[in-house]
């Protein structure tokens, strides 16, 4: 895990879902969320295993927000 240090000048835009360095993509509650992982997100079926995996990762990042 480890979430990168915010404090350099260049914001990097890491997934919050795949944790990956991309280029498109867009931020969501102050969290980048690629492009890729959010076409998955919208064409993943409701019940749909991946889906939970989406929606927990989706779940961190407001988390994130209400107790930082
Ligand atoms: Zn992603």
């Amino acid at each position: 895990m480890g979430a990168p240090v915010i404090g350099r000048n260049k914001r990097e835009k890491v997934c919050i879902v795949c944790e990956q360095q991309k280029q498109e993509g867009m931020f969501l509650f102050g969290h980048f969320l690629c492009l890729d992982c959010h076409q998955a997100i919208v064409h993943t079926n409701t019940d749909d295993p991946n889906y939970a995996f989406y929606v927990q990762q989706l779940r961190k990042m407001v988390t994130c927000k209400i107790y930082s």
